[in-house]
C-alpha cells in the first residue's frame, strides 16, 4: 500500500521497532523523560519558561504515544481490501485535545504524576492550549463527537475537512457589544498534533473553460478543463485517539497553497508582484472559516472553500484507490462511503462524475451508478436561509466543468420527475437542481446524488420529508429516515466533569465510557440519600468553580446557592434568547413590585457568539448585557437575581459550564431547532431540561418524563396555524407581566443613555410576521419557568430528577448515533489492530 508509513511497514518483529516501543513507555518516569527532552532539547526552554512551551513539550510527549497506535491503526486500515467510511465536513469543532490524549491513552493518573514531581501543574498546562475551533457550532462539535465515536468504536472512517488559519472567530464584550478578532490558533506551533504529508498533496482547478472533442480513434467524447488557475491541496493529519484501544483514527485537513508551476511561468514572464499575488490568492482558499451558523453563501470564496474540500477529498480517495486496484471501479461503491456533514460537501457528488469520466473515461451510465452508491447526506437544518444555493452564473464561471456536470444530472433527473410525474410543471421546478431563477440548489444535488438522506432528530426527519424535501421524499421515499444526534461521554462526562465520573465508576464500575445505556443503573442509585448527597456536592462543586470563574470574568457574583439556569448556544433569534431575556426582565420586575416572596434565587447565564454580520443577534448581545448590568447594580435585587454573559463561548468554556447547569434552556421556535446538542451535554451532566418540544429535545422529553423536563409551548400544527393570525398586540394586552417587562424595556431602563436602543428588538417582537414567534410562547414560558423554580426548591427531589436525566442520556451517547449510521449506511467492520497499547 502506498500510504504505509516506511517505520511501521516493517511491522513489529524489526527489533529495533521494538526498541522504540519500549522507550515510548506509558508510565511516569518514561513521560517525565520525553517530556524534559521536548522541553529542554527540541524547545530550547525549562522547566520556569512559560506554560505554553511545557504544554508544547508534554503534547509531544503524547503526540509520540499517539503516534505508534496511529501508524498501527493506519498499516491495518489499509493492509486489507475493506468498506471504509469517510465522513466529509467543512468544520471539525474539536476543542482542545491534551485532556482527551490523556483520557484516551489511560495516562491521566501517570501523566499528572510526572509533572508534579517536576513542580508543573497539569491544569496550568491544559488551560495554555488554544482551542481548536474550526466550526461555528452544533454541526462541528457532532463532527468531532463522530470521529471520536468511530475511533472508539474501530471504525475505518476518516475525517475530511479545512485546515482554517484562522478558526472561529474570539469574542471580546465591549460596552456590552460583541467584538470579533481573529483567532490565530496555529501561531507560534500552538498546534503540536498534526502532522503534513505533502506526499499526498493534490491540485484542484478553477476557473478557464471546457473544450468537447471527439478522439478520432475511437469516436468518444472527450471533455478537456482548460483551467487557469490551480491550487495545490496539502493534508495535514490529526490523531483521534479511541478510547484505551489503541486505535488512533485520522482527520485529514486540506491547507491551500499555491502551485510552483504556476508561480513559475508567471515569475518566467518577469511578472514577479502578479505571481506572488496569485500565490495569496491561492493560499486564501483556508485562511478563515465562515462564521455563519446556518446561513451563508453567495460568496465566491466560500464556494471556492466547498470545491477545494470536496475536489480534493475525492482525489485522494480515488487516488488511493487507483494505487491499490489499478483503474477498475467495479468494486468501488462496494468498498467506500462518503458521509457529507450538510449541503456544503456536496460537490463530492459532481466532482466524483468528473473524475470518473474526464480522468478515467467512464461512461455517465457507469460513473452515476457507481456515485449515488457511495454517497449519503446529512441535513442539519430546515431554516429556507440555511438551504444553500449558488448563482449558476457564478458556479459556471468558477467551476466551469463541475457546472456542466451538474446541470446535466440536473437534466437527467428532470426526464425521471416528468416520467413520474408527466404533468405537474411546479413540481418539476419545485424538484430541479438548477432552479429556474438561476440558482444551484446544493440540497436537491446532494438528495438527488445520494442512495441516503437522513435527518438529526426524529422530528427534523418527519419535517423534512413533510416539508424541504417532500417531493423527493415521495420520489424515493426508501432513501429517508432519521439518525438523532449524539455526544461523546468521553470529553463530556469524563473530562470535564472528574468528579462525577469518579462517582459514576463507583457505582456502576467503568464501562460506561463506552457503553452510556448502562447510565440507566443510576436510576436504583437516586433511591439512596447519601449517593443523593454526593451527587448534590458534586454539582455544588462545580457551580463554584463556575462561578469563580464569571466573577473573574464578568465581576457578576453568583451564588453556588442559587438556580444556575443556563443558555448557551450560538445567538440566532430562532434559538430565542430574547425569550429567555424577556422572563429575566419579568422576574427582574417582579422583585421590583415585591412579588418575591417564596422565591427561588436565580444565576441566569449566557454565552454564545453572534455572526458578525447579523445585526439583531448582535443586539440581542448587548440587551443580554446591559440588563445583566443594571440587575447586578440594583440594590432591590440583591442575591435574588444574577445575569451574566460568559464572553467567547467555545469548546472549553462549555466543559466548565456543562458540569454547573442546573436547568437548561433549549427554547428555540417550534420546528426550527434540527436537533441540538448542548441540551444533551447539559442533561448528561444532569441538568433539567425547560424548552419546547423541538428536534431532540422531544426525545429527551420521552426519556425523561413530565416531572423531569419543564416543557412548554406551541406544536408544530398550533405554530402553523397560528402564524396567519399572529396578533402580538393582543397578547400584550392580555398579559400584564408581558405588558409590564416590555414596558420596561421600552422605558430605556436598561439603556438609559442610548434610550431608542431597543426599537428594533421592540418591533421584531411585536411584528405579527415575526417567524420567531417569541411573544407567543411567553405566558406558557414564564409558567414553566415558575415550576421549575418551586421544583428546585425541594432539593432532594431535585436531585433525584437530576440523576434521572444523567441515567436517562445514554442514549443521547453519540456511540449509539454512530451505531445507527453503520448498521443502516456505512456497514462498516471493525479494525483489529496488530499489538495495539489497549489499556
Ligand atoms: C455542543 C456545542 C454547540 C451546539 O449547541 P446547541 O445548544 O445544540 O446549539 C455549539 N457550540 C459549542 C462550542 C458546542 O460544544
Amino acid at each position: 500500500m502506498d500510504e504505509a508509513p516506511a517505520v511501521a511497514a516493517s511491522g513489529g518483529s524489526n527489533h529495533w521497532l521494538e526498541r522504540i516501543v519500549r522507550r515510548t513507555g506509558r508510565d511516569a518516569p518514561a513521560l517525565q523523560e520525553d517530556f524534559l527532552g521536548y522541553l529542554y532539547k527540541r524547545l530550547g526552554r525549562s522547566l520556569t519558561a512559560e506554560p505554553f512551551y511545557q504544554f508544547r513539550a508534554f503534547a509531544y510527549t503524547l503526540a509520540d504515544r499517539l503516534m505508534l497506535d496511529w501508524q498501527r491503526t493506519w498499516n491495518a486500515y489499509h493492509g486489507t481490501a475493506r468498506r471504509k467510511a469517510f465522513f466529509v465536513s467543512m468544520e471539525f469543532l474539536i476543542g482542545r485535545s491534551l485532556g482527551n490524549a490523556l483520557l484516551n491513552l489511560g495516562v491521566e493518573e501517570d501523566g499528572r504524576r510526572a509533572l508534579e514531581e517536576l513542580g508543573q501543574a497539569l491544569d496550568r498546562l491544559e488551560a495554555v492550549e488554544p482551542d481548536a475551533g474550526l466550526g461555528n457550532g452544533g454541526l462541528g462539535r457532532l463532527a468531532a463527537c463522530m470521529l471520536d465515536s468511530c475511533a472508539t468504536q474501530r471504525l475505518p472512517v476518516l475525517g475530511y475537512g479545512l485546515r482554517y488559519n484562522y478558526g472561529m472567530f474570539r469574542q471580546i464584550i465591549r460596552d456590552g457589544w460583541q467584538i470579533e478578532e481573529p483567532d490565530h490558533w496555529l501561531k507560534n506551533g500552538a498546534f503540536p498534533w498534526e502532522t503534513p504529508r505533502p506526499e499526498y498533496t493534490r491540485t484542484v482547478r478553477f476557473g478557464g473553460r471546457t473544450h468537447h472533442y471527439v478522439d478520432p480513434h475511437t469516436g468518444w467524447l472527450y471533455v478537456h478543463w482548460d483551467h487557469d488557475e490551480e491550487v495545490q491541496a496539502v493534508p495535514y493529519d490529526v490523531p483521534i485517539p479511541g478510547y484505551r484501544n489503541g486505535y488512533v483514527a485520522t482527520l485529514r485537513l486540506w491547507s491551500s497553497s499555491a502551485s510552483e508551476e504556476f508561480n513559475l511561468s508567471k515569475f518566467n514572464e518577469g511578472d514577479y508582484y502578479e505571481a506572488v499575488d496569485a500565490k495569496n490568492a491561492a493560499e486564501n482558499i483556508t485562511l478563515v472559516l465562515y462564521p455563519n451558523d446556518a446561513s451563508e453563501s453567495g460568496k465566491e470564496l466560500r464556494l471556492r472553500q466547498h470545491y477545494f474540500l470536496a475536489s480534493a477529498s475525492a482525489q485522494d480517495v480515488v487516488q488511493q484507490w487507483v494505487a491499490a486496484n489499478g483503474p477498475d471501479f467495479k468494486r468501488f461503491a462496494e468498498f467506500h462511503v462518503f458521509q457529507i456533514n450538510d449541503t456544503h460537501p456536496s460537490f463530492i457528488v459532481p466532482e466524483l462524475m468528473r473524475i470518473f469520466i474526464d480522468e478515467y473515461h467512464l461512461g455517465w451510465e457507469e460513473a452515476w451508478g457507481i456515485v449515488t452508491h457511495c454517497v449519503a447526506y446529512t441535513n442539519h437544518t430546515l431554516l429556507p436561509e440555511a438551504l444553500e444555493t449558488w448563482p449558476a452564473a457564478m458556479v459556471q464561471r468558477v467551476l466551469p466543468r463541475v457546472y456542466e456536470i451538474i446541470a446535466e444530472i440536473d437534466r437527467r433527473f428532470a426526464l425521471l420527475v416528468h416520467a413520474k410525474w408527466p404533468n405537474e410543471p411546479e413540481r418539476h421546478e419545485r424538484m430541479a437542481i438548477l432552479s429556474a431563477d438561476g440558482q444551484v440548489r446544493m440540497a436537491h444535488l446532494a438528495v438527488v446524488g445520494s442512495f441516503s438522506v437522513n435527518g438529526v432528530s426524529a422530528l427534523h426527519g418527519k419535517l423534512l420529508v413533510s416539508t424541504v424535501l417532500r417531493d423527493h421524499a415521495e420520489l424515493w421515499p426508501q432513501k429517508f429516515h432519521a439518525k438523532t444526534n449524539g455526544v461523546t461521554p468521553r470529553r463530556w462526562i469524563a473530562r470535564c466533569n472528574p468528579q462525577l465520573r469518579a462517582l459514576l465508576d463507583e457505582a456502576l464500575g467503568p464501562a460506561w465510557i463506552t457503553d452510556a445505556s448502562q447510565l440507566h443503573a443510576l436510576e436504583d442509585c437516586a433511591e439512596q440519600a447519601e449517593f443523593r448527597r454526593r451527587w448534590h456536592e458534586i454539582k455544588r462543586h462545580n457551580k463554584e468553580r463556575l462561578a469563580e470563574r464569571v466573577l473573574r470574568t464578568t465581576g457578576i457574583e453568583f451564588s453556588p446557592d442559587a438556580l444556575f439556569d443556563v443558555q448557551v448556544k450560538r445567538i440566532h433569534e430562532y434559538k430565542r434568547q430574547l425569550l429567555n431575556v424577556l422572563h429575566v426582565i419579568h422576574l427582574y420586575d417582579r422583585i421590583k413590585r415585591g412579588d418575591a416572596a417564596d422565591w427561588t434565587p436565580r444565576c441566569v447565564l449566557f454565552a454564545g457568539k453572534a455572526a458578525p454580520g447579523y445585526a439583531m443577534a448582535k443586539k440581542i448581545v448587548k440587551l443580554i448585557n446591559d440588563v445583566a448590568r443594571i440587575v447586578a447594580l440594583d440594590p432591590d435585587v440583591g442575591s435574588l437575581l444574577k445575569v451574566a454573559f460568559l464572553p467567547d463561548y467555545d469548546v472549553s468554556i462549555l466543559e466548565c459550564i456543562a458540569p454547573a447547569a442546573e436547568l437548561s434552556e433549549q427554547i428555540p421556535t417550534i420546528g426550527k431547532e434540527a436537533s441540538g446538542t448542548g441540551n444533551m451535554k447539559l442533561m448528561m451532566n444532569g441538568a433539567l431540561t425547560i424548552g419546547t418540544l423541538d428536534g431532540a429535545n422531544l426525545e429527551i422529553y420521552e426519556a425523561v418524563g413530565s416531572e423531569a423536563f419543564f416543557a412548554f409551548g406551541l406544536s408544530v400544527e398550533e405554530a402553523n396555524a397560528l402564524r396567519a393570525r399572529y396578533d402580538p398586540q393582543r397578547l400584550i394586552a392580555e398579559d400584564e407581566d408581558l405588558r409590564r417587562a416590555l414596558a420596561l424595556l421600552e422605558s430605556g431602563h436598561f439603556n438609559p443613555f442610548d434610550p431608542r436602543l431597543y426599537d428594533d428588538v421592540l418591533a421584531a417582537l411585536k411584528n405579527p410576521q415575526d417567524p420567531w414567534l417569541v411573544l407567543a410562547d411567553f405566558r406558557a414560558y414564564a409558567e414553566a419557568q415558575c415550576c421549575a423554580a418551586q421544583t428546585y426548591r425541594d432539593t432532594e427531589r431535585w436531585t433525584r430528577l437530576s440523576i434521572r436525566n444523567t441515567a436517562r442520556s445514554g442514549i443521547f451517547s453519540v456511540d449509539r448515533t454512530v451505531r445507527e449510521y453503520n448498521e443502516t449506511v456505512w456497514h462498516l467492520h471493525p479494525v483489529e489492530v496488530e499489538g495495539g497499547t489497549a489499556r
